[in-house]
């Protein structure tokens, strides 16, 4: 190729960037200046600063430097260890809850229904604590049958290796429902206030609420995330969302960006790019500065910029590669987050590559690596649909 039709083609594939203020373009602003330097002091940013840091456009050197204090800041605080917290789906339908944007949602999903049984879900926590996971997010659709899940998750809790933690990531509970699946050996669930809530799905936002303050109620630790983040979304919007978890306890925030699911009334809209779901990463680790009940900040899908910014746990879809899946043929049930974006499933061994590349030490339950495969290896990570729709694109946590 000539260098002429290289420079052709670059310019087709690089982002537009502002060139319009050269000289401007390599300095920040006074108040994201002002901001940044009270936040390196240690001071939490508030709802205002949120709002104009995540204003901010990404490819700006102002943007980069926020997340580079939110990276700085995260790990000082972090003492820089990371934590890797798996998925697994148990209970697949098409489901009531008819989020715009979910693989699952009743009016346009196409999945058919399916359980995992017992032994499997035992032999996947297996696998990601043969891979260092913390703990294991238990997945069903909005509505489950609450006796199944106790006795599964009860029957889980006594199989798994005690270091393992179990977490709920499920549809609305009572008070005296969380209370028992604390008994039964759960540690935390997942549950989240969506962006949009009431307006892209059919839950509503105080029902919602009102289930986090339960999980609080109940002992049990608040997993939170801001989620599902798409292009469309303000920076109003994201603090909103965002301070749900600044004001009430949660054991760890994360940010989620949203695959545009085939056939979803959201398709449309697309999807933010890995640079500004790490601006909003960054944002969360400024905010949350003074939360000492914060463990950790995860960002979904697992990837270095977020890791760069202020994040400091990743969700692997997958554990420790078993052998029989090494078969080609191998097929697997369930879902992950990997079924949303129709892709290969991250494993343990991918995201612990992922934390080294970004110089995280393990975490106190993360075990040196065991596996054979490493990030980017064709044979690490599993698909479940052709190799022409693999591809290590992005993706939405559920529920
Ligand atoms: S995001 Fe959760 S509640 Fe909404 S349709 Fe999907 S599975 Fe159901």
């Amino acid at each position: 190729m000539k260098p002429a039709q290289h420079n052709e083609l670059m310019k087709t594939r690089l982002p537009k960037m502002n060139t319009a203020k050269s000289s401007s373009w390599l300095t920040t602003d006074k108040r994201t200046e002002s901001i940044l330097r009270n936040a390196l002091d240690g001071t939490p940013i508030n709802q205002q600063d949120a709002e104009h840091l995540l204003s901010l456009p990404e490819d700006s050197t102002a943007a980069a430097l926020l997340r580079s204090v939110g990276n700085y800041m995260a790990r000082k605080r972090f003492s820089n260890t990371a934590f890797l917290l798996g998925q697994i789906g148990v209970d697949m339908a098409p489901c009531d809850g008819g989020c715009a944007f979910c693989a699952f949602a009743k009016p346009h999903t196409t999945i058919q229904p399916s359980t995992l049984s017992t032994e499997e879900v035992i032999a996947r926590c297996e696998g990601f604590a043969r891979g260092g996971a913390q703990g294991v997010f238990i997945m069903t659709m909005h509505r489950f049958g609450f006796d199944w899940f106790l006795n599964l998750c009860a029957s889980v809790r006594k199989a798994i290796p005690a270091e393992l933690q179990i977490l709920a990531n499920v549809g609305d509970l009572e008070l005296s429902q969380l209370t028992t699946l604390r008994e039964a050996g759960i540690s935390g669930a997942y549950h989240v206030c969506r962006l949009r809530e009431g307006v892209d799905t059919r839950m509503s936002p105080v029902q919602r609420r009102a289930t986090i303050e339960r999980i609080l109620e109940a002992g049990l630790d608040w997993y939170n995330s801001c989620e599902p983040i798409g292009p469309e979304h303000t920076a109003r919007e994201l603090v909103e969302q965002i301070w749900l978890g600044v004001e009430l306890p949660c054991r760890q925030h994360a940010a989620m960006r949203r695959f545009p699911v085939p056939g979803s009334p959201l398709f449309a809209k697309g999807q933010i790019s890995l640079a500004r779901l790490a601006q909003i990463v960054a944002v969360i680790a400024l905010a949350t500065l003074a939360r000492r009940n914060l463990a950790s900040i995860a960002v979904h899908e697992s990837n270095v910029i977020g890791l760069l910014s202020g994040a400091n746990a990743l969700y692997p879809e997958a554990g420790e590669p078993r052998a029989e899946e090494q078969d080609p043929n191998w097929r697997e049930d369930g879902f992950t987050s990997a079924l949303w974006r129709q892709s290969k499933e991250i494993t343990t061994a991918d995201c612990r590559a992922m934390l080294a590349l970004a110089g995280f030490g393990f975490g106190p339950s993360i075990r040196p690596s065991l596996g054979r495969h490493h990030f980017g290896s064709p044979e690490s990570s599993r698909s479940s649909l052709p190799p022409s729709q693999d591809s290590h694109s992005f993706t939405v946590k559920h529920s």
